[in-house]
């Protein structure tokens, strides 16, 4: 049987109608496609539209917000001197953008996050300073600490 193959989630699955549609509508996918669109972004441009939005309610009320990079509100909050602090799902989409690209694209431009302008990086709080390469994926979980 035909599969369809996904460039976004890279991964594939019979081809049909109802098993394409269940995967594009999927959560998992549309944010991949996001971080796919996201990845040819100007990550300190990508952080300033970020920061332009509203304030979510729901993450400052309860927290979280399952809506993650796909809400349309800012999950992004302030310490006390008006530093940014980022959302965990914004550090994971910067950090996919500072990742290469994919080494089955051809010539694709390797972008390293950039600061915004006038930010050191020992001005940055702990949990947003890049982990030592290489990265130990298993250990996602204590990057930060
Ligand atoms: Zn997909
Ligand atoms: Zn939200």
């Amino acid at each position: 049987m035909k599969r369809y193959y996904c460039e976004f989630c890279q991964c594939s699955f019979p081809d049909n109608k109802t098993n394409r549609q269940r995967h594009m509508e999927g959560g998992n996918h549309q944010l991949n496609r996001r971080l796919h669109y996201d990845s040819f972004k100007d990550p300190a441009q990508l952080i300033e539209e970020y920061c332009a939005k509203p304030p979510c309610r729901r993450f400052f009320t309860q927290g979280q917000c399952p809506y993650s990079l796909q809400c349309r509100y800012s999950h992004v909050s302030f310490d006390p001197t008006g530093r940014p602090i980022y959302p965990h799902e914004l550090k994971e989409l910067l950090d996919a953008i500072a990742r290469p690209a994919s080494p089955t694209k051809e010539k694709v431009k390797v972008e390293r996050v950039r600061l915004p302008r006038g930010w050191r990086l020992r001005d940055l709080p702990p949990s947003l300073i890049p982990p030592k390469r290489p990265y130990d994926l298993r250990d996602v979980a204590t990057w930060g600490e």
